[in-house]
């Protein structure tokens, strides 16, 4: 179903056997890598997988994916093709997922504060939902784009368990929220719903209850100001693959039956990025330089906290690596049972601060054997540079398709 979806264009999708990815990485290495350059295997099994479980575990909630996570047009297309919507915050990015062939009413133009010409173009191509949380981004929708729905963005109040809290920059504070209600009726706009994001990789699921609460006093506050009913309510992202996932689940449908029950005509949205992203990606990287002191063991790789590991920085990520000794190992390129010794990874820039790994346990290895990061796709590529002539955006993207039974993964 997804093969041949737009942003796949004629793309080789490999399909994989269980646990093949190792296998297909090393082809890559032996038959395409010459000059040993870093590349991402995506795996769009894992993406279908997501969908799968977004769609069994929260069936009520259409999700738009938040496309400044990883915007990679085989991810775009493939979301596409799985029936996802999307959430863009730049004329960019709503350029890129339109040229998908992706309707405009599948869009959701998500960022609060948005550049004038930005919003113009927004509704020449008719993108006709956005958000906002101040009095001088109606002023800007009234000038260029009156005809738009809004959604009015409330800061979650709770939202000291994410690695990335929003709140600090967006979100209308409580006692804002009528006022700002008033603003839109006097412009004659029409706001149609309630947004918020509890912070990117949300550990505390209670933190959605809390905003949908919140969400729920906005619309009845509509109501008393006599304006049309809201209908749309969009929880934002903050969802992790995996257990948390669940418990995120489990909080947003309890949430949903003690403040939305039976809610006539209420559409309930999503943004979610790390979610169908993180776990699909895996990077390899090769290593171009080593050094020994004492027990120690240095090494340095062509990417690095310039590039794609940026995420340590901006996105407070904890990263791995395990080895893949094509080079010095052939036998057991994986290195099982190999003994380990207390290694320090250095990305391939001159700053000192571009140090991806420190005390990590790694077999000793040989220049040009190869590391390779699981859960590289979210928040990774996207923000990465081509500082010190290292670019980012040149990593190859290779597409590989495996199997998952929805029980196994899970
Ligand atoms: C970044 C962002 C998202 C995606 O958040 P995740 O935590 O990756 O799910 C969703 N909505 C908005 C408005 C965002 O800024």
């Amino acid at each position: 179903m997804i093969l041949g979806a737009p942003g796949l264009d004629g793309k080789r999708v490999t399909a994989l056997p269980k646990n093949g990815l190792t296998d297909f990485m090393q082809s890559i290495i032996s038959e395409k890598q010459e000059t040993k350059e870093p590349f991402y295997v995506l795996d769009l099994g894992v993406v279908t997988s997501l969908m799968d479980k977004w769609t069994l575990t929260l069936p009520m909630v259409r999700p738009f994916y938040a496309v400044k996570c990883n915007p990679e047009p085989a991810l775009l297309g493939s979301l596409a093709a799985l029936g996802s919507n999307f959430d863009c915050a730049s004329q960019a990015e709503i350029e890129s997922v339109i040229s998908l062939g992706v309707s405009p009413d599948r869009i959701v133009y998500a960022n609060p504060c948005k550049q004038e010409s930005h919003i113009k173009y927004a509704a020449s191509v008719g993108v006709n939902l956005t958000a906002f949380d101040s009095e001088e981004e109606l002023e800007k929708i009234r000038k260029w784009h009156p005809k738009c729905a809004l959604l009015l963005r409330i800061k979650a109040l709770d939202d000291s368990g994410a690695r990335c809290p929003l709140g600090p920059k967006y979100g209308a504070l409580p006692e804002e929220v009528t006022p700002l209600l008033q603003a839109a009726q006097s412009a004659r706009l029409n706001v149609v719903g309630v947004s918020f994001h509890i912070g990117s990789g949300a550990t505390h699921a209670l933190a959605y209850k809390g905003a949908i609460a919140s969400a729920k006093s906005v619309f009845e506050a509509a109501v008393r100001l006599g304006m049309p009913r809201m209908k749309i309510l969009n929880i934002g992202g903050g969802f992790t693959a995996g257990s948390q996932f669940d418990e995120a689940a489990t909080a947003i449908k309890s949430a949903l039956q003690a403040y939305f029950p039976n809610e006539p005509g209420l559409t309930i949205i999503s943004e979610p990025g790390r979610f169908f992203a993180e776990s699909a990606s895996t990077l390899a990287t090769n290593i171009i330089g080593k050094r020994v002191r004492g027990e120690l063991r240095e090494y340095w790789i062509n990417d690095g906290i310039y590039g794609s590991m940026n995420c340590i920085l901006y996105d407070h990520a904890t990263i791995t690596c395990t080895p893949l000794a094509c080079n010095s190992n052939r036998a057991n390129p994986t290195c099982k049972g190999v003994r380990t010794y207390s290694s320090t990874v250095f990305g391939p820039t001159c700053d000192a601060l571009d140090t991806v790994l420190m005390g990590h346990q790694l077999p000793e290895l040989q220049v040009s054997d190869w590391l390779v990061f699981p859960n590289m796709g979210a928040y990774t590529a996207a923000a990465g540079s081509s500082f010190n002539g290292f670019n980012t955006a040149a990593i190859l993207t290779y597409l590989a398709s495996s199997k998952y039974d929805l029980g196994e993964c899970w």
